[in-house]
This record gives C-alpha cells, structure tokens and sequence, in this order.
C-alpha cells in the first residue's frame, strides 16, 4: 500500500466533497496517525544510529583512558621544578632543646630526606636549598636503596654554600623482592659513599645483623626508621603496616646505632622514654642516638630539628657526634611555613580529563592492598571490593546525557520543520485539522 501523500501539502478539498463530521475527523485521525507513525520510525533508526555512534565513541575513549592509565602515560600533576626556597628560617631562635640540660649546640640536623632520585618530588639541588630556607645546616639525603642522590646533593651543597651545610650521605634501606621481605623494618644507614645491597629476599635476623654489620664496616651508622608509622595498623586492615617489625630491644641486639623519634610531625614518645630509660637503668651500655627526620618526599613545612655541638661543622665530627649519642631536638608540631608550593603541570592538564575517567573507572573496583613494599609488591594481602553503584551512576549519567541530547535533536527538528514552511500552508493544515507530525 502506498503512503498517502503528505496532508500539510495538500490543497484542502472544497466544503461540499467533505466527508460527514464523524468520519473525516477519524479518517484525518487515522492519516495522521500513520504519517506520524511513519516519521517516528525513521527518527527512532536515526536516533538508534545516532546512538550506537555515541556508545562507540565512548567505548573509545574509556579504551585510550585505560591505555595511558595502564601504561602509566598520565604525567605527575604537579610540577615541581620551578620551586625555589629563597628564604631561612632560624628554629633556635623560638624553640627549646627537647632535654633543656643539652647546652649550646651549633647543628641542626634533618637526618631523613628524599629526591627525585628515589621518590622524592625536589632534585639534590632543590632539597638542599630547602634544608637552608628552613632553618637546618646538616642534612642527610637517604633516598630508597641508592646513595646516587645524596652524592648529587653533597657536591651541590659544597659549590653552592661552601661550608655552611654539610650534607651526610645515606641509603633507606628496604629488602628486595619477597612479600614480608620488603616489608620488615625501615632503615636509615649514614655516612655512606656507595650504596649497600639489600640483600636476600627474605630477611631473617642474621640477614639483618649481616646488613647492619656491613654497614658498621663501611664507616656507617644504621638507625630504625619511624617506628609509629611502621606499627600503625594499615588502612582496611587489622594488622600492622609492616608486619614482623623487630621490637626496640631486638633492633638493638641487631646492632641498631640510633631510633627515629621524629618523623615528619610524629613524636615517638614511647622510644625517647625507651633510650632515657635505658641510658639510666644501663649506664655503660653501648650509646644509642635519637634523631629527627623530615622524611620529606614533596615540599613541606619543618617540624623537628637533630641538634648536635662540634667542633668543626663536618659530616666527620658530626656522625662522632651521634656516634656517641650526644643529641637531642628542637620540635615545633605547629612547623614552619612550607614557603613554595607546586602548580599543576601543563601534560597533566592536557590529559586531566582522561586521567579523570581512568580514576573513576578504577574506583569501581576497590583494592585495599596495604603498604606497598616499593619493591611492585604490598605488604598485606590485598582484598577487592566493587563498588556496584559507581557503575549504575556512571550508566545513568551517560543515559541522561543521551536523552538530553535526543531531546534537544526532537526539539530543533520541530522547530526546522515549522518554520521552514510558509506561513499560508500552515493555516491550511489548521483547517483540515491534519497537522504535520513532528
Ligand atoms: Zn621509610
Ligand atoms: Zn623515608
């Protein structure tokens, strides 16, 4: 059967070849119904493809999302490289020694510190101007398993400030490959010219003693690094971050030299009464420093400062210093004004949005997996958990943007089709009651 022709461009019939009331209003009813029934179709396989162009779309970009998410294309988001730290800060002229018997002291020390060599966001160079502007004049650079970025750090300083900071050459030392391995103790080893092997996966603790003793041979001192952080329970979990830490005692039976009792803004309360109560109860036992570390990884204020009295402000006289665990601090949890902070770098922006898609796609699927062991493993195991309405709330999204989009392409066809006919065909189609479909 053929279509009837289109009634908005058909001339009406004279009054007198008029059907009767009834039967012209159902037949106009029924026409009308099939134009609209026809137009309808084709704008449903319109939008259909409409659609499926859509979804292919969408399927490709969530496809290059996941790419350079997965192949770790995605640039830092903040760029630090232009950060300068052009000021000083003097702590001693505002804080107490932690033991207000200490006297005068000339050192102040951040005895852990990080660069772009291991996981740090500041260069050699930029750490140390970092060190200056906040107010220390030693600092030890201990990056993870290699000491390529103190060395960097030590000849910076020398040209650049001459003998007014002496930068201490260190390692923080983590084990090589194996689960537990990895995650066991952190250790800071000092006054280091080359970087110590981290040895067999699993450390035992002969393996321990065997690292620290070799340090010891080498000229070095090894300190246990942030014991709070190293205990607190690991987040999603009921066990702690490091799993199997050695106790105090054991670390010192180990051949430990020092403990961290500052790291970043964290006293370690219960480690100061530890040595205090050791150096009195034990009086001729072997010296065990305490030291602070900024632990610092992005620019960030300074909290605590190692202060030591010597001689000659030499990283010789120094590591003497702490050898013999003639130290005590200056700590301020309020710290100073960090003074730089990053901007978002450029590749980052560019490709934020992507960034932005791959992040929530793998949100969805949610993976406590404890401390990472820096090694590609973590140290807990870990446990997924997928977050079901993450997905529903992206398929709503996208449907709601379809029907909007549908919705505006139906609303702009009506209008293209009514006002691109003149205006006397318009009135005529009012008159046979047969309006075009829209
Ligand atoms: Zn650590
Ligand atoms: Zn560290």
């Amino acid at each position: 059967m053929t279509a009837p022709a289109n009634t908005a461009d058909t001339p009406s019939s004279s009054l007198a070849d008029r059907p009767p009331l009834l039967y012209g209003n159902v037949c106009a009813a029924v026409q009308a119904c099939y134009q609209s029934t026809r137009w309808h179709r084709q704008h449903l396989v319109r939008a259909l493809w409409r659609s499926c162009q859509t979804i292919v779309a969408i399927v490709l970009l969530i496809a290059v999302a996941m790419l350079v998410y997965f192949r770790a294309a995605i640039p830092e988001q903040y760029d630090y490289s232009a950060l300068r730290f052009n000021w000083t800060v003097a702590p001693q002229a505002s804080l107490m020694p932690m033991d207000p018997t200490f006297g005068a002291y000339n050192v102040r020390l951040d005895g852990h510190t990080h660069t772009t060599m291991s996981d740090g966001k500041l260069s050699p160079e930029q750490l140390v101007e970092r060190a200056v502007a906040h107010g220390y004049n030693a600092l030890v650079v201990s990056d993870h398993n290699t000491v390529d970025g103190a060395l960097q750090a030590r000849a910076y300083a020398a040209s650049r400030y001459g003998n007014r900071i002496v930068v201490i050459p260190g390692q923080e030392y983590r084990q090589a490959t194996a689960l537990e391995a990895c995650c066991r103790v952190h250790m800071n080893f000092l006054n280091l010219e080359q970087t110590i092997d981290v040895g067999p996966p699993n450390p035992t603790d002969e393996d321990l003693k065997r690292v620290i003793g070799r340090v010891h041979q080498l000229g070095g001192l090894v300190v246990a690094n942030h014991l709070p952080w190293s205990n607190r329970t690991a987040p999603f979990f009921q066990e702690a971050t490091l799993p199997n830490h050695p106790t105090r005692e054991q670390l010192v039976e180990f051949g430990v030299d020092g403990f961290e009792v500052v790291n970043q803004d964290l006293l370690d309360l219960p480690t100061i009464q530890y040595l205090r109560q050791r150096r009195e109860t034990t009086p001729g036992a072997r010296p065990i420093f305490a030291i602070t570390g900024s632990d610092l990884h992005q620019p960030d204020s300074a909290y605590a400062w190692t202060i030591l009295n010597v001689s000659a402000l030499t990283a010789d006289a120094i590591v003497d210093e702490l050898r013999a665990a003639r130290t005590t601090f200056l700590f301020d949890p309020a710290g100073t004004r960090p003074g730089a902070y990053p901007t978002y770098s450029r590749s980052w922006q560019l490709l934020a949005p992507l960034d932005g898609l791959a992040s929530y796609i793998m949100n969805m699927i949610d993976r406590p997996q404890g401390m990472y062991s820096f090694q590609g493993t973590f140290c807990q195991q870990s446990k997924s958990r997928v977050h079901i309405w993450m997905a529903f709330t992206l398929l709503a999204s996208l449907f709601l943007v379809w029907l909007v989009c549908e919705a505006s392409h139906a609303a702009l066809s009506f209008v293209w089709i009514r006002y691109r006919k003149s205006w006397r065909h318009w009135g005529l189609d009012r008159h046979t009651n047969a309006s075009v479909p829209v």
